[in-house]
């Protein structure tokens, strides 16, 4: 381990050296089974050709020049993914915490046009949206703030999931002008509402004026199997902010937004010197290129309910499974105990997951992952989850 890097991860032992599919190497030439994708980064699996030669011929071309100018390439994804999502307009950055910071920026600039001085934004509880100061103010997870206050103020928070408690605060909180939740929750352990939960949340702000704001860092470009977690309802947000799957792993986030607050931003509120460049835009067009042509949209849908029933199937006797949940392939299988342990018992095997919120295994596969690779790790998986439950 380096000395040289602040210690800000309690790193595995492994570092990989190139990949292919759903697979990755070791500086052994040890293979492992990845079934995290970088925490839903790499769609496209590791060493992509068509990413790969996309990304050569443009960085040959031009990596950066500036939003002083147009971008060709940014003005595309822009009309690309409104197209897919419906919504207007994008502003792009290059993190998740940075999409959300541009989604908060807007909900206050709005609320300020509208006359309410100190804007507030309805979040949840075990919501996660990143680590600058607003993002982990909004995060409802206090080890994500314990040290770091004083926390940035004008954030309401309610229960994930209870629409009752986000009615009852629309009686006392006049000052509220948007709610920004995931609709899948990653982090806080792949939470999945009950259904119609975003179309309750839709209705109320209809009533109270306010901004509906989708957080699909997680959940967006394909992993749940619909392009965005919301088109698995009937509603439409007013902003989604994107980040994790949208450039396989050249960073770039998104905000996208419609109606007014498509509008919100003007010259000079707000900016990004390596936002929306060319090489991260051509990741991103190529990205959405591939899932396209290659149905992994699909595949994801697919693989998912495999995954989901095969392991139910090869579980079902042990009462040390509380659930196993998920959409697509963002998927949790809830044990009864702390299971964090699990991550380096399957490293040992060659087997790549996560554990969040202590007692949620988190699968987050590729989304090119084949079904006999699904077979691989259903099959590895469940022996450990047995072994490891005694
Ligand atoms: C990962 C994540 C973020 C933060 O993204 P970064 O790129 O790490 O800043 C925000 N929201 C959700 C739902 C996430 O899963």
């Amino acid at each position: 381990m380096s000395d040289y890097l602040m210690q800000t991860y309690a790193r595995q032992p492994v570092a990989f050296v190139r990949g292919e599919g759903a697979w990755l190497f070791d500086s052994n030439g040890d293979k492992y089974l990845d079934a995290l994708a970088g925490v839903a980064v790499n769609g496209l699996g590791h060493g992509h050709p068509r990413l790969a030669h996309a990304l050569c011929e443009q960085a040959a071309k031009l990596i950066h020049t500036s939003n002083i100018y147009r971008i060709l390439e940014q003005e595309e994804l822009a009309a690309r993914l409104c197209q897919l999502s419906g919504l207007a307009r994008a502003f792009f950055c290059n993190s998740g915490a940075e999409a959300n910071e541009a989604a908060i920026k807007i909900a206050r600039l709005h609320g300020h046009n509208k006359g309410i001085d100190s804007p507030a934004i309805v979040v949840m509880e075990k919501s996660f949206h990143g680590r600058t100061m607003a993002t982990l103010s909004a995060t409802g997870n206090r080890k994500v703030q314990a040290g770091f206050e004083p926390l940035v103020s004008g954030f309401v928070r309610v229960p994930f999931g209870d629409v009752a408690a986000v009615e009852a605060l629309s009686a006392h909180h006049k000052n509220i002008v948007a709610i920004l939740v995931e609709p899948y929750q990653g982090e806080g352990g792949v939470q999945i509402p009950q259904a119609g939960y975003l179309g309750e949340l839709r209705r109320i702000c209809d009533e109270q004026d306010w901004l509906l704001m989708l957080d699909e860092v997680q959940t967006g470009i394909g992993r749940t199997g619909t392009w965005f977690a919301f088109q698995h309802g009937n509603l439409m947000p007013d902003v989604m902010t994107l980040a994790k799957g949208l450039g396989s792993g050249v960073p770039i986030g998104a905000c996208l937004a419609r109606g007014v607050a498509a509008e919100t931003f003007t010259p000079g509120k707000h900016g990004s010197t390596f936002g929306g460049g060319p090489l991260a835009c051509t990741a991103a067009l190529t990205t959405l290129s591939v899932m396209e042509s290659d149905d992994l949209l699909n595949n994801a849908a697919k693989l998912g309910a495999f995954i989901r029933s095969d392991l139910a199937d090869r579980l079902h006797d042990l009462s040390g499974i509380v659930e196993i949940r998920g959409q697509g392939l963002m998927i949790g299988i809830e044990l009864d105990r702390t299971c964090t342990d699990l991550v380096k018992l399957a490293l040992a095997d060659k087997l790549l997951i996560n554990v969040t919120n202590d007692n949620v295994v988190r699968l987050l596969p590729p989304l090119v992952m084949t079904q006999a690779d699904a077979e691989l790790l259903t099959e590895k998986l469940a022996r450990l989850i047995r072994t490891f439950l005694g």
